[in-house]
């Protein structure tokens, strides 16, 4: 095996799993090489030399051991951001654990993705730092980012069929976005708010994510969720 030994590498610590006796399974993801699975052995003990710093929705700096197996081995953890504030609180921990999740079923390959890290890592920070972005729409707009780390970000300037600029007031997944009357095989309605409120979000930093009506929210959340059905193959759980 080529790629066997060591190496460090900055991740956050989506999932945890309990592996045995004392040990767990981390699904990580990492700065370096995108989503890693690694074993953390005797996690669980009281006297872990790791602590409590490899608990979900932690940002740590790792070393991690590459052997035969699919899963790396933690051998050393240090914390970058414990996110313990918005741990007090029951709203930040379901955002976070919403962002976590999106990224775990998003990208679920081992290749880096730098926009996607730092989008999560900020995300986790905000939530921490303020317990009033601990929103629908603060969530709704960092799905849109995430997405467009992704590739899979919605056409919103033109129709995505024919590329007409007015009357987007419908929005197709398999299409790729909004469109237009003559287009509209297969969308739903989307209200000029929800279509400023995709926009803004994607166009705007995540620390002042727009606001918008719950129906347009609710809009927004079924865009995305959709988009990523089709385009990825993947179920994102509603927000709305
Ligand atoms: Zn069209």
């Amino acid at each position: 095996m080529p790629n066997q030994g060591s190496f460090k590498t900055e991740a956050v610590v989506l999932r945890s799993i309990r592996l045995g006796e004392a040990d767990r399974v981390l699904h990580l993801y990492t700065e370096e090489r995108g989503r890693v699975g690694a074993v953390a052995k005797g996690v669980r003990r009281v006297k872990s030399r790791f602590g409590g710093r490899l608990e979900p929705l932690s940002r740590v700096k790792l070393v991690l051991h590459e052997g035969r197996s699919d899963l790396c081995t933690v051998t050393s953890a240090d914390t970058v951001h414990a996110h313990a504030a918005l741990r007090e609180r029951l709203a930040s921990i379901e955002r976070a654990t919403d962002a976590c999740d999106a990224v775990l079923r998003l990208f679920d390959a081992a290749e880096p993705n730098r926009p996607a890290y730092n989008l999560l890592c900020h995300e986790l920070a905000l939530l921490d730092s303020d317990s009033g972005l601990a929103t629908i729409a603060q969530a709704l707009a960092f799905r849109m980012k995430l997405l467009l780390a992704a590739g899979f970000a919605p056409e919103l300037a033109a129709c995505a069929t024919c590329g007409e600029r007015e009357h987007l007031g419908a929005f197709s997944a398999s299409a790729g976005g909004v469109v237009c009357p003559g287009c509209e095989a297969g969308s739903f309605p989307l209200t000029e708010e929800a279509h400023r409120f995709m926009t803004a979000a994607l166009g705007k930093p995540l620390v002042e994510a727009p606001e918008a009506p719950e129906p347009a929210l609710r809009q927004a959340d079924r865009a995305i969720a959709e988009t990523v059905e089709y385009h990825a193959h993947v179920r994102l759980r509603r927000l709305m």
